[in-house]
């Protein structure tokens, strides 16, 4: 096996610094942090064993100046750097800056991500792969003209999309054909400062899909498995909001054939690596390959909690030549659910609300998990991604988890900023959500009842709703444990085997 890491430069910022480097210590591995003006008091900065300074508050200076970040790497005789989320995380060539470099790039090798970064070479490298994609082009298109008569074809309503796109942006649903040509000139606008990078191509639009992702993972050996998956259907403009596994839309033999589409698609392009395989489903349970996400995702807590792993330290042992530790699929245990905490103002059209944090009270609890970038005192900048944390639990059955989730954000206390906290509670008490019968139209139908109205009514439904199910569930629950304890059975959940 290749020479253990020794020191590991975190190119990250926030809750994902911090979470990496929590591994990164737990291994005796000394941590290497990197900092921008506006971060010099962060709590990554505070909690790496070194800390250097890479530019001025605006990420492009700072957080993605490869070579203040390789300087800062080279100075701190880092072995190794991982890249956290966002920012360098999903950039070839900084990958292969890292290859030149001599230092390891905690992620894939610079091929994979060529082939799935931007979304048009994603999707054509899939229907190689046999992989069944969302309906639509598979190249940007050249002309107006062009666009048009392939929207034609595919029928409307369609999505027009940035090819180099994420994180939301640079999509735009078009109804009609009257209006493709506004909304073409608008999608290449924001592709072009989203992105620098004005290439579109456009999907047919599912009509309120389901968002399932399957976590992959691959050695350098050529090993490739599934880690089951996530349901990420609460969105507010495209961006997950709450995230939950199992999904309760999908069933064992669903389960299996999405997994074993994601670890193909992984292997067709030489995935090396934890991944996720985006897919959306439709009513008639038929899925279809989105995107591929080529780094650690920032809802990965949901997988680590039903299966007892730790992703960042598998991340750390299969970039120092690691084989995966078991082949078999994991049966997932009990359900988790992680909401992701914003400075945010709902009431203001979700407005970010940066600024000092007066007064800061974690939740805590049996099974509760708070990965937090902040504490009290705090000034949450104006620069950055305005999330402060997520708070992921586990619980035996999906109702638990809910109710688990919903006390712990009671506990929540955040004073200085505005927060989403009251905005995600609702959710999780909306009757939907309760009865695992939600979409991606979900958050934006709900939208008046999740902001205004009376709490106490929402409750009220929410808790009745709660009980029933949960009701449901103990009961079948009982039934399984007493079968299970009778053939001595019980306790083999954590245990891989042939999924059921
Ligand atoms: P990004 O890379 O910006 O996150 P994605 O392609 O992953 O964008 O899509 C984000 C979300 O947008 C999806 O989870 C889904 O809710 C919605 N979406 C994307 N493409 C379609 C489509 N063709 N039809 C319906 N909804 C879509």
């Amino acid at each position: 096996m290749a020479p253990r890491f020794k020191r590991v430069l975190v190119a990250n910022r926030g809750e994902i610094a911090i979470r990496v480097m929590r591994t990164c210590r737990e291994l005796g591995l000394s941590t290497v942090a990197v900092y921008s003006e506006a971060d010099r008091s962060a709590l990554h900065v505070r909690q790496a064993d070194q800390a250097y300074c890479v530019g001025p508050p605006p990420s492009r200076e700072s957080y993605l100046s490869q070579d203040a970040i390789l300087d800062a790497a080279k100075k701190a005789k880092a072995d190794a750097i991982h890249p956290g989320y966002g920012f360098l995380s999903e950039n070839a060539s900084f990958v292969r800056a890292c290859d030149a470099a001599g230092i390891a790039f905690i992620g894939p090798p610079a091929s994979a991500m060529d082939a799935m970064g931007e979304k048009t070479r994603a999707r054509a490298h899939m229907v190689k792969a046999n992989v069944p994609v969302v309906p639509g082009a598979t190249e940007p298109f050249k002309t107006l003209e062009e666009a048009r008569a392939f929207a034609e074809k595919v029928g409307f309503p369609v999505m027009l999309k940035a090819a180099g796109g994420g994180g939301g942006k640079g999509m735009r649903r078009i109804e009609k054909m009257a209006d493709f040509e506004s909304g073409w000139r608008a999608a290449k606008s924001e592709a072009m400062s989203s992105f620098g990078n004005d290439a579109v191509y456009l999907e047919k639009y599912l009509d309120q899909p389901h968002h399932v992702e399957i976590q992959v993972f691959a050695d350098g050996q050529g090993n490739c498995i599934h880690l089951n998956e996530r349901e990420c259907s609460a969105q507010r403009r495209h961006q997950k909001v709450i995230e939950e596994t199992p999904s309760p839309i999908l069933n064992p033999t669903l389960r299996a054939q999405m997994g074993d589409v994601a670890v193909r698609a992984a292997k067709s392009v030489g995935y090396i690596g934890a991944g996720t395989v985006e897919f959306l489903v439709d009513s008639t349970r038929s899925f279809y390959f989105l995107e591929m996400n080529t780094r650690l995702q920032v809802e990965h807590p949901v997988t680590e909690w039903v299966t007892g792993l730790d992703l960042v330290r598998w991340q750390l042992d299969v970039a120092q030549g690691a084989r995966l530790p078991f082949l078999e699929p994991l049966h997932p245990r009990g359900h988790s659910i992680e909401a992701r905490v914003y400075a945010e103002d709902p009431g203001q059209n979700f407005m970010p609300s940066p600024g000092r944090i007066d007064y800061l009270r974690i939740p805590g609890g049996p099974y509760v998990r708070d990965d937090s970038g902040v504490y009290a005192g705090y000034e949450v900048p104006r620069f950055y991604d305005p999330m402060i944390s997520k708070l992921s639990v586990w619980a035996p059955t999906r109702p638990e988890a809910i109710a688990r989730l919903d006390r712990a954000l009671s506990e929540y206390v955040v004073k200085g900023i505005t927060t989403n906290l009251r905005y995600l509670r609702r959710i999780l008490q909306h009757p939907d959500f309760v009865k695992g019968d939600y979409d991606t139209g979900f958050l934006p139908r709900a939208h008046d009842q999740l902001l205004g109205g009376d709490d106490a009514k929402l409750t009220e439904v929410a808790v009745l709703a709660a009980a029933v199910y949960a009701q449901q569930r103990a009961e079948k629950a009982a039934t399984k444990i007493s079968a299970a304890t009778a053939t001595g059975t019980q306790g083999s959940m954590w245990r891989h085997g042939r999924q059921r």
